[in-house]
């Protein structure tokens, strides 16, 4: 396999696909080494096969608005690898939707699905609908109208959805209630996120950014370092960013800092409890706008509007929010400004070029698809509880999640250490990821 020539191959099948391209990239350039040592992949074009989906579903979403309006979106789901599992991975409804981002999304949630030792395959699916502005009302006619085309092709053991960047459990509750409607059976393993009390495992709305801070406080302790007294910045303040704030401050952490599209929060005295609260409010008013933070809290948060989190002196830099969202001029702001740590909790939410200035200029880094493992880990969790017809304990599940993060880092550990001991965590996760899925398709044969 040589990676430059299958790169062109794909950039000529898919002209413009640039999310789904820098996605398929960033594993094949960790891979290569690896892969050219088993002969038994390249005769079985594993590497041809894995960068495609098996299938994706695109279909129209028509709905009525507040006004009595028509409204027409597109729909998609992406299934993109099942060797080791039901499709999984969740749904995202926002205006930037398009099938190059889902097959990204798609792509990468088979690797991370692969880390988290549970049997999920891979898929993601979502909406170019856009949340913001819109009534409740608005919402649940759109998810009715979304799932009347998508449930035939959903099922616990087919392909599962759950929550994503516009989808939480307002969404899911209003998905659910039309794919039973729809289905006429109490299908409760076919989404997850689900409420506590139908079928939803409790710790799911925490799990993103619990087990991204759990996997966090591993990577500084292989460096010898300890989070307490730290300061993070992190962008976003939608159901990851709150789960993170939570469980960084929770650990003695200082969170100095949230944004959004509109700017960036300084929070000088580290966030409150009740701030973290406001967050979910913040969340479900669709507003979108993180200055309401400013607004509610003026003593504490300071607003400027057009910066990013990156502006703001830290330690620890947390990217909770979208692709892309830390460019290689971010990471040289955030480098001269001290920070030598960045997780990345968001999917792909670092730039190539940001992630090379971090790994040359030794800044710890892990990459979303091992840091940001944990949320699709409980929902896993949430299958096998559905699936048992039990429901466990909020400690029995963070104490599973707990060693998933934990083997996650262990695997990363094992495909990324270097000759001079230090980690490489974006190798590590790509290859370990890649080599389970990859034997799988193996042992299964030419399907
Ligand atoms: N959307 C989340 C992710 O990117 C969670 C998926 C799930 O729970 O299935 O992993």
């Amino acid at each position: 396999m040589e990676v430059k020539s299958l790169m062109t191959a794909l950039e000529a099948k898919h002209p413009g696909e640039n999310e789904y391209l820098q996605a398929v990239r960033e594993v094949l350039e960790s891979i290569e080494e690896v892969y050219n040592q088993h002969p038994e992949f390249e005769k079985a074009k594993i590497v041809e096969r894995i960068v495609e989906p098996d299938r994706i579903f695109t279909f129209r979403v028509t709905w009525v608005d507040d006004k009595g309006e028509v409204q027409t979106n597109l729909g998609y789901r992406v299934q993109f690898n099942s060797a080791i599992g039901p499709y999984k991975g969740g749904l995202r409804f926002h205006k930037a939707v398009t099938p190059s981002m889902l097959k990204f999304l798609g792509f990468e949630q088979t690797f991370k699905n692969a880390l988290t030792t549970l049997p999920m395959g891979g898929g993601k699916g979502g909406s170019d609908f856009d949340p913001v502005g819109k009534s409740d009302g608005e919402i649940m006619r759109f998810c009715q109208a979304f799932m009347q085309e998508l449930w035939q092709n959903i099922g616990p053991d087919t392909d599962v959805p759950a929550g994503d960047v516009g989808v939480g459990g307002r969404e899911i509750g209003y998905l659910f209630g039309m794919y039973t409607k729809l289905a006429r059976e109490y299908n409760v393993g076919v989404l997850t996120g689900k409420g506590a009390t139908w079928g939803g495992s409790i710790l799911r709305p925490e799990a993103t950014g619990f087990g991204a801070l759990y996997f966090t406080e591993h990577v500084l302790k292989t460096a010898g370092k300890d989070i307490k007294g730290c300061t993070v910045a992190l962008s976003g303040f939608g159901n990851v960013a709150w789960g993170a704030a939570l469980k960084a401050t929770e650990l003695g952490a200082k969170v100095v800092a949230i944004s959004g599209p509109d700017g960036v929060c300084e929070i000088p005295g580290g966030i409150t409890s009740e701030m973290i609260d406001y967050m979910l409010e913040m969340r479900a008013s669709n507003r979108n706008k993180v200055e309401d933070m400013a607004t509610k809290y003026p003593e504490a948060a300071k607003f400027t509007p057009g910066k990013k989190a990156w502006s703001v002196k830290c330690d620890i830099a947390l990217p909770c929010a979208f692709q892309n969202e830390l460019n290689g001029d971010d990471a040289k702001e955030l480098i001269a400004n001290g920070t030598w740590c960045c997780c990345e909790v968001s999917n792909m939410g670092c730039t190539p070029e940001a992630i090379e200035t971090f790994q040359s200029n030794g800044i710890l880094f892990a990459p979303g698809k091992a840091v940001n493992a944990g949320g699709v880990s409980v929902s896993g969790l949430e299958m096998t509880q559905n699936a048992m017809h039990i429901s466990w304990s909020g400690a029995e599940v963070d104490e599973k999640l707990h060693y998933i993060m934990e083997s996650i880092h262990s695997a990363c550990v094992k495909y990324g250490k270097k000759a001079d001991g230090t980690i490489d965590y974006v190798k590590g996760a790509n290859i370990a990821g890649f080599m389970k899925v990859a034997q799988a398709m193996l042992e299964q044969g030419i399907v």
